[in-house]
């Protein structure tokens, strides 16, 4: 607003955010401030400790966590060489970092467990869309340590709590299960032996996941493909009884939760780790990108990462589509208590020095030191929505007062000139 010749000499400049990169507005920072505020809070209630990991990680890592045929690293990461010649990432999720923290720093002892959230930038090369980046923040929460039906219960129900938190709609929630290891496995033969008959008529996309990862295909965009897979089995068939079991306990516990969930047999996720349980949160004010939330159990994981048997679950949100489902009004810009006038240059000096004091007692104030004249400053503080303008000059100052116009309440008056009788004085006509 009062930077329209700023904005103006900006707008000239030939350089750009990269491509995928947006920066946030002072309103939208506001917004994600706000939801990493309401996350931290909803998070210590559950027992969950914030971990923050660093952006750059082992390019390993992923390629072991994520899976060699998973689409990030077959082509979404960011790669590049440190000059001891090690081979780094922009972390693309927040689970394998997770992991790698919680055996590096041996987070979870033996027979107990621990809760983690995080909050941070992920970066992928994605084609960009609406809700789709290729830097994008995620908010997640790990569990590691308790296995069994419970917990997934327990973790899908925390993941739908906090989107309520956060004012999101979620129009469907959406339940699957991949089985164990040997379900799974039972499950690929299955599938395998269907995407054998179609070979020919896949996707070239489709064609290389029936080689390197099959279970992928049924998560394929290309209409095609998925007018073929409307036939094909579909890993519910291929439980066996603990798998069938443990995911009928899942939707049990869901039910005494009463969250409202369908079962959606060709939901498969994205990542490689899962097992059993996987779920994804949906809304339909996103359009394409529907789903603003995601996750599923991992009880491999960590023993993949050469750490001990440790079952684990959690979901990462994102925070970009949170902000387009949002049904909240974003929190209000702070307005000034106080824009200090100056009405000479020795008031301006001043000023630097009550403005400090005010802001030490607490105040929100401000002095326009871009406005030149008097009339140009009253109106700056008007336009900023100010609620006292305290003037000084040379009268004042001879007379050792401030004089205070009240803006809202339209009226005028003068404290003694030190910012303790001027702090008492507006806060008790701001009561
Ligand atoms: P999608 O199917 O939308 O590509 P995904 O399976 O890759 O999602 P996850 O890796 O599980 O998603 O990430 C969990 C959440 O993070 C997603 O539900 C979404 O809200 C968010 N997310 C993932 N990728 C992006 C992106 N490129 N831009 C913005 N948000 C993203
Ligand atoms: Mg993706």
């Amino acid at each position: 607003m009062q930077d329209r010749k700023f904005r103006n000499i900006m707008a000239t400049t030939q350089y750009r955010s990269v491509k995928g990169m947006p920066d946030l507005l002072p309103a939208e920072a506001r917004q994600v401030r706000e939801l990493e505020r309401i996350a931290a809070t909803f998070f210590e209630k559950a027992g969950f400790q914030e971990l923050r990991t660093p952006i750059l990680e082992a390019a390993e890592l992923f390629s072991r966590a994520v899976g060699e045929s998973s689409d990030i690293v077959r082509k979404e990461m960011y790669h590049l060489t440190d000059l001891g010649g090690r081979e780094l990432v922009l972390r693309p999720e927040g689970t394998a970092p997770i992991v790698r923290a919680v055996l590096q720093h041996k987070l979870v002892a033996p027979g107990e467990a621990a809760r983690l959230w995080y909050v941070g930038p992920m970066f992928r090369q994605e084609n960009t869309q609406k809700g789709r980046q290729r830097q994008f923040v995620q908010i997640g929460a790990e569990w590691f340590g308790a296995g069994g039906p419970w917990a997934d219960a327990e973790t899908i129900g925390l993941n739908v709590r906090l989107l309520e938190a956060f004012s999101v709609n979620i129009d469907a929630v959406e339940v699957n299960s991949l089985g164990n290891a040997a379900s799974r496995l039972a499950y690929r033969e299955k599938l395998v032996g269907f995407l054998d008959k179609y070979a020919e008529q896949l996707c070239a996309d489709c064609k290389e996941r029936r080689q390197l990862n099959p279970l992928r295909v049924l998560d394929c965009k290309n209409q095609q493909c998925q007018a073929i897979y409307a036939d094909a089995p579909v890993p519910l068939d291929a439980l066996d009884e603990p798998s069938r079991q443990h995911f009928d306990a899942v939707c049990q516990g869901l039910e005494t939760l009463r969250i409202e969930f369908v079962v959606n047999a060709r939901l498969v996720r994205g990542l490689d780790y899962y097992s059993d349980t996987v779920f994804e949160l949906k809304s339909s004010r996103l359009g394409a990108q529907a789903t603003v939330s995601a996750g599923g159990r991992y009880d491999s994981l960590v023993e993949s990462f050469g750490g001990p048997p440790t079952p684990a679950v959690g979901f990462a949100a994102g925070v970009e589509r949170i902000l387009l489902a949002r049904e909240a009004e974003p929190a209000a810009e702070m307005t000034p208590d106080v824009v200090w006038i100056a009405l000479d240059e020795p008031a301006r000096r001043e000023g630097l020095g009550v403005v400090d004091q005010l802001r030490a007692g607490g105040m929100v104030a401000l002095q326009l030191f871009h406005k030149g004249s008097v009339k140009a400053q009253m109106r700056g503080a008007n336009q900023l929505g100010a609620r006292f303008a305290v003037l000084c000059g040379d009268d004042e100052r001879a007379r050792a007062v401030w004089a205070v116009r009240d803006l809202q309440q339209r009226e005028q008056f003068e404290v003694p000139a030190t910012p303790e009788a001027l702090i008492r004085e507006l806060r008790a006509r701001s009561a």
